[in-house]
């Protein structure tokens, strides 16, 4: 039997743990990945548990979670504004490694009498792997619709 004070410990080193896993990745991992990878340093983690601990950081504003509808989360550890890319293709998010123009920001204030304090910016297409794979794949289907 654990006592409260073990629990607690336990509690803490595992959302240590899911926190140190997504702070150290780039690729907004969704709960399942972040299961994976935390089951190599804790194999007794359960899913449920990381989903409680994800839900937990977010809720203390120590995460940030992204929504795609049909279930599907990323999450992502980095705080600081900036905006993504999604692929609708294979479900990656990446950064945009640049920043937004202030002027954008003051045009869109204008015009909406809103004051913005920050901005979370989605674009969605095509990533470059899956691109290059498609056109890697399109002689093949040219050839086939003759
Ligand atoms: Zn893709
Ligand atoms: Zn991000």
């Amino acid at each position: 039997m654990e006592t409260e004070s073990l629990k607690k410990t336990k509690n803490s080193r595992q959302r240590d743990l899911v926190l140190r896993i997504l702070r150290s990745s780039k690729d907004h991992p969704t709960a399942e990945s972040i299961y994976r990878e935390a089951r190599k340093t804790m194999p007794s983690i359960s899913l449920g548990t990381v989903y409680r601990n994800l839900n937990h950081l977010r809720d203390e504003g120590r995460i940030r979670e992204l929504s795609y509808g049909k279930g599907i989360s990323h999450f992502d550890g980095e705080l600081r504004e900036h905006h993504h890319l999604r692929c609708l293709s294979c479900g990656s998010v990446e950064d945009v490694p640049c920043i937004i123009p202030k002027s954008f920001t003051e045009e869109v204030q204008a015009q909406t009498r809103f004051r913005i304090h920050s901005a979370r910016l989605e674009f969605i297409g095509i990533c470059g792997s899956c691109e290059e794979t498609a056109v890697e794949r399109k002689p093949e289907q040219d050839a086939g619709g003759e």
